[in-house]
């Protein structure tokens, strides 16, 4: 058995759960540790030492999933407007969607249920694309998705999975064998926290609001367009409420991009490399207007590595419906270090956790940037009176 003792050393587990959904006997089962992060425990009772868990882990065995260099790299755009306003970059995620509805397939992302917990689902109707649009900064759970892609794709239907580099390489661990019709996408990905912590933000929400949260985006583009301002909607009385988060100011967001609350694996990811699990992985083109100035990127910009004949193919089938520019992958590396390594593991990581489990609130609260002068001026400087206001001394001071 693999696992050191009945659970693996948190580094070593990514939680993709092939394990658990490989074990002949329903000998793997899922709990949540301290942080909220979910790993396998094998009941020594079931278990008959078949060593599957143990051929199916990504963590394991990156190299027999990670066969691709990264190959043509692209900016790319989706072409259908309202697409690409409901995607976190350039809504290529969508434009290979529709091609995969088109042809009767199924189609499996991180979409929230109704209490906000995030989980892989599949889709096979474009009525329900929506509900995997956009990025979500918490760690999917893969549930018993890889199963059920199993089971479509030995019915023939075409299949596309999206999901975290480890993700996408414990699905084809998971199904041992190659098959034509499936088509994957990594997604670009630095780590990711657990479901407690983003819990902590709509109770919050609720708190504060009165109300329930009926929606919320990590990437909302309404308001600053292509960048990294979230958004809800509380739902109290029979109505709607939109509530924007400046990303200088949101606690959940900053921890986030500080790497203060990853998976401990996430640290260590074997993924985070130029080679790559997906047919064709996806990212955000940060810096484009400095390497592509021909392109408008004020409503995102997605940078696409196509690794495999299977990439190529479909990017051809779709290309119609997109606006592919020709890029280098050093110039999307510059922002986009887990192509070269995984995000360090941070110092405070430990302080993170210990702060969380003893007042989750304020831990987040302390993550908003709103402290430093700077961002004192800085809100300053958005708020529609003050900036006319310094404007206007301005041009006193200068007459
Ligand atoms: C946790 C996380 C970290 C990321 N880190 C980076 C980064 O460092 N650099 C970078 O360039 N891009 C990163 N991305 C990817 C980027 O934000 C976009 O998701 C990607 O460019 C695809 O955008 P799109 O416009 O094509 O489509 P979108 O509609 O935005 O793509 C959504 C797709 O991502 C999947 N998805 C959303 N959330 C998750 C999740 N938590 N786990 C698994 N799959 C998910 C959905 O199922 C859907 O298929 C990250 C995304 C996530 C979820």
């Amino acid at each position: 058995m693999f696992f050191n003792g009945l659970t693996p050393a948190p580094e070593k587990c990514c939680g993709c759960s092939a394990c658990v959904q490989i074990c002949p006997k329903q000998a793997i089962s899922w709990s949540k540790n301290d942080e909220g992060f979910n790993y396998p425990t094998v009941d020594p009772d079931k278990c008959i030492e078949c060593g599957l868990c143990e051929k199916v882990c990504p963590m394991q065995h990156p190299d027999e999933v990670l066969p691709h260099r990264i190959g043509d790299a692209f900016g790319a755009v989706n072409l259908n407007s309202e697409e690409l306003k409901a995607s976190s970059s350039g809504g290529v995620f969508s434009a290979i969607a529709d091609y995969v509805f088109g042809q009767g397939g199924i189609i499996y992302g991180a979409a929230f249920d109704k209490d906000f917990q995030l989980g892989h689902i599949g889709i096979s109707s474009q009525q329900d694309l929506s509900l995997l649009q956009g990025s979500k900064y918490i760690q999917s759970q893969n549930r018993d998705v890889y199963k059920k892609i199993r089971t479509n794709l030995i019915q023939g239907k075409l299949v596309y999975y999206v999901g975290t580099g480890c993700q996408v390489a414990g699905l084809k661990l998971f199904l041992r064998k190659h098959y034509d019709n499936l088509i994957t996408s990594d997604i670009l990905c630095h780590g990711t926290p657990p479901q407690e912590v983003f819990d902590v933000v709509i109770k919050d929400l609720e708190n504060r609001y009165n109300g329930k949260v009926a929606t919320y985006k990590f990437r909302d583009k309404r308001v600053w367009g292509w960048s990294c301002s979230s958004s809800a909607t509380i739902k109290k009385n029979n109505t709607l409420k939109y509530v924007g988060f400046d990303p200088i100011l949101d606690g959940y967001f900053n921890a986030f991009i500080k790497a203060d609350n990853y998976r401990e694996s996430c640290y260590v990811c074997p993924f985070a490399q130029s080679k790559r699990s997906g047919d064709i992985t996806l990212a955000d083109f940060w810096g484009v207007e400095k390497y592509l100035p021909q392109l408008n990127a004020r409503a995102g910009v997605s940078a696409i590595f196509i690794n495999t004949a299977k990439g190529k193919e479909i990017i051809n089938k779709i290309s119609a419906n997109l606006a592919l520019y020709p890029a280098q992958l050093k110039d999307i590396q510059v922002i986009n270090k887990t192509l070269v390594a995984p995000t360090p593991r941070p110092q405070a990581r430990d302080v993170f956790f210990n702060r969380f489990q003893e007042n989750p609130s304020a831990v987040l609260k302390s993550y908003s940037r709103l402290t430093s002068k700077k961002h004192l001026v800085y809100l300053l400087k958005k708020n529609p009176f003050t900036s006319s206001l310094i404007t206007l001394l301005k041009k006193i001071v200068h007459k």
